[in-house]
């Protein structure tokens, strides 16, 4: 193709071959038994204009028509008179034709260079990118890769075309992928964001993160596109800090626990002893220990579901009432606080209530935490199409509407929070929206920065008697 390519870029043949044709045309038509072509010459010049601007481009056509126009005055005017002003005449409309029909070509191959230049300038961006690009068709056979993939992967090109991109993902997610690009070639999602891990070279795993999106509609693509990047060495990073969280969280556990233990043994002794003093500064340890139990055990909660392995005991009840139960108790907690609570009465759910519970307090603690000045707070739980809602609604330093979905990522905190609201971790949305997930539910909150935040959850509202009677029976076969 390249060679093909240089032979019409070539000057001589430019010029060559529009010559060689003209001369050849005016031969035959000076062959007496060619009548046709004797009467008619430019309709054959016309044809080696478009056969030299095929061959060489607008530049050999306008040799052409040239070479045609001399040709012609030279061997085909004597046979013409004594007409041969009509001959003249005929000769420049060709001559005006056929520079025209030049022009156009030139035109034509401007447009096509810009087209080219235009690609190229393109593939180039994706070629030199460090992004990865991959197109493949319906089933995932890969089409196309960029230089990128076949560094990331360290694998020759030829091997990965044709090849199921499947075939490159890592066993165990293999099947949520496969599940991933069917909801996308079913046109359920128009992209999706992945986080996967693919064989290079030598069996070797990396981790890669991208999006995977649905271009068949784009008539110039009509391919799934996959764009990614390695990030193995963030996500090990990741996991080390997983790890030392984990192990730090498991060995403070015992010794916390039992702290609390001994505090309780020695409160009860001096409780006895009527030791005011040392009873009121027990009182503040065992407080202490009590809120680092309750740290580590939501680090503890972060690794297990990070494995799948937080238990759920899942049951009927009233969340209403529970909460009625919830709020008496806080509200002695917080006697200067005002709890305004409004429920439709029963709204039976089907969840863990302990679960349900760790969502509640944190969602209040919060409510009272990040509100500070405040003490009104208003919660409601309501049923609507078949779904329980509860709401816990704030007056404190509310939430910028652009990290209102940030906040339930792990370890993500306001960055401006104030002074006094600054001890967390940032895990305590994470995880109840984690557990709001597992139930079927959602969660979200309202509201912006100075207005007061509106935190909210749903899960199913359980109606029917026969459904309760139903879920039960399941609960129990499954414990
Ligand atoms: P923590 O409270 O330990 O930081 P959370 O996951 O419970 O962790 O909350 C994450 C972040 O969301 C908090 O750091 C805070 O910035 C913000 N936030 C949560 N609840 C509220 C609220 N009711 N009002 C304002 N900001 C809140």
């Amino acid at each position: 193709m390249a060679y093909i390519e240089k032979l019409q870029n070539n000057i001589w043949v430019q010029f060559s071959i529009p010559i060689l044709l003209a001369a050849a045309v005016t031969w035959l038509t000076l062959h007496p038994y060619i009548e046709v072509s004797y009467r008619t010459p430019f309709l054959l010049y016309f044809g080696v204009i478009f056969i030299s601007a095929a061959i060489g481009g607008s530049r050999s056509s306008i040799v052409a028509t040239l070479s045609c126009v001399i040709l012609s005055f030279i061997f085909l005017l004597p046979g013409y008179s004594p007409n041969s002003e009509f001959f003249g005449i005929g000769t420049c409309i060709f001559l005006a034709e056929g520079l025209l029909l030049s022009g156009l070509f030139r035109r034509v191959e401007k447009i096509q260079q810009k087209l080219s230049e235009s690609e190229q300038r393109f593939r180039g961006i994706i070629e030199k990118s460090a992004e990865g690009m991959l197109m493949t068709d319906n089933s995932g056979k890969i089409e196309y890769l960029s230089p990128a993939v076949i560094t990331l992967l360290n694998q020759e090109s030829g091997k990965l075309v044709g090849k199921r991109i499947q075939e490159l993902i890592h066993p165990d997610e293999v099947l949520e992928f496969e599940d991933q690009l069917h909801k996308l070639s079913r046109k359920e999602v128009s992209e999706f964001e992945f986080l996967r891990q693919v064989k290079t070279k030598g069996d070797r795993w990396i981790w890669i993160e991208g999006l995977a999106m649905d271009l068949r509609a784009e008539k110039s693509i009509r391919t799934f596109v996959f764009q990614f990047r390695d990030v193995t060495s963030r996500i090990e990073l990741e996991m080390q800090k997983e790890d030392f969280v984990q192990i730090t969280s498991h060995e403070l556990k015992t010794p916390v626990t039992s702290i609390k233990g001994f505090v309780q043994v020695l409160k009860k002794r001096h409780q006895k002893e009527q030791r005011e003093q040392d009873m009121m500064m027990l009182s503040r340890i065992e407080n202490q220990s009590e809120k680092l139990v309750k740290l580590i055990e939501d680090l503890l909660d972060v690794t297990r579901i990070k494995n799948g392995e937080l238990p759920y005991h899942f049951s009927l009840f009233d969340l209403s009432a529970y909460f009625t139960e919830t709020i008496a108790i806080y509200q002695t907690i917080y006697p200067n606080y005002t709890f305004t609570f409004t429920s439709q009465g029963p709204a039976y759910v089907y969840g863990d209530k302990d679960r349900i519970a760790q969502v509640v307090s944190n969602l209040l603690n919060n409510a009272i935490k990040y509100s500070p000045g405040k003490t009104s707070l208003e919660i409601c739980v309501h049923t609507e199409n078949g779904r329980t809602k509860a709401t816990i609604k704030d007056q404190g330093l509310g939430i910028p509407k652009d990290q209102q979905e940030k906040i339930f990522e792990r370890f993500y905190r306001i960055s401006t929070l104030p002074k006094e609201a600054h001890n967390g971790l940032g895990i305590g949305l994470y995880i109840s929206k984690e557990i709001i997930k597992k139930h079927g539910g959602q969660i979200g909150v309202n509201g912006q920065t100075g207005s007061g935040s509106e935190f909210w959850f749903t899960l199913d509202t359980v109606k029917q008697q026969r459904e309760i009677n139903l879920r039960f029976e399941n609960s129990n076969t499954k414990l």
